[in-house]
């Protein structure tokens, strides 16, 4: 699971680091696109800083800029959509295979800047593209959380909740693995969020007892840093409950605009 591995490394950081006050600042870059040299303008990030790790995304266990909406590139002509990280380095070899995943697609209205589409239109589109780059069950995990995620804010709960079940049955096969490369605390607060955005209290706030009494591990981190993963966590895990016990439930951010994220002038 190497994307939720990937984040241990920001639990780590955000320890004493919360001083920066600056918004998350986008601009217009030119790109071409691989598939049929097409010229877009997508947005390209100026700054952010380690608030984001503090946004109530925290309770799907997403961050920034995944749960931003220009995040997802879209050509105008061939309708391609990536993360923008993959958008100019999608290998070669896969882009005639990429070529006929996009042949029947469509997008909902004529757009001049891609982030008219919503993302969870462009989610579809880019599960179509990611299906013929051989991710790992990992990358599928977080790709259906972030689509829940997508679905949720943009008020699609049916939608949302399809996508948030696919994540939770996959962390918890991750959870049954005896020998799993991801940290089992860092496991069960990803299931607990999906129970919780399931409506599942009871079994979220169980996830989360168990996670607390779960010492955190991960290969290749010293004493120092194992120790701030688990005060991290711990933190994390005692909000958590805390929230799912009060009138400010976490999974009451779907329909709402919780991050400030959407700067989508350009
Ligand atoms: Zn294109």
């Amino acid at each position: 699971m190497k994307s939720i591995l990937k984040l241990t490394g920001l639990l780590i950081l955000i320890a004493g680091l919360y001083s920066s006050a600056f918004a998350i600042t986008w601009y217009p870059k030119e790109f071409t696109c691989p598939i049929d040299n097409q010229k877009n303008t997508f947005l390209v990030v100026g700054s952010y800083g380690s608030y984001i790790y503090s946004y109530p995304s925290k309770y799907q266990w997403l961050f920034f800029p995944q749960t931003a909406t220009p995040t997802y590139y879209l050509c105008k002509k061939c309708h391609l959509v990536t993360y923008m990280w993959d958008f100019d380095k999608l290998p070669k070899e896969k882009l005639p295979a990429i070529r006929k995943a996009l042949t029947d697609v469509k997008v909902s209205k004529k757009f001049k800047k891609y982030t008219e589409i919503p993302v969870s239109e462009r989610l579809e589109i880019m599960e179509k593209v990611y299906k013929v780059l051989d991710k790992d069950e990992d990358w599928w995990e977080t790709f259906h959380r972030v689509k829940g995620y997508h679905y949720g804010k943009e008020s699609k709960p049916k939608k949302a909740a399809e996508a948030r079940e696919k994540s939770l049955k996959m962390i918890q096969t991750e959870l049954r693995k005896e020998k799993s490369n991801a940290p089992k605390k860092l496991l069960l607060y990803v299931s607990a969020s999906m129970k919780h955005f399931l409506n599942d209290d009871k079994g979220a706030i169980e996830d989360l007892q168990k996670a607390l009494k779960t010492i955190y591990a991960e290969r290749g981190l010293d004493a120092e840093k194992l120790k701030n993963a688990e005060q991290g966590m711990n933190s994390r895990i005692e909000d958590y409950i805390k929230r799912i016990k009060s009138d400010k439930k976490p999974r009451m951010m779907d329909k709402i605009d919780g991050d400030a994220d959407s700067h989508d002038d350009h």
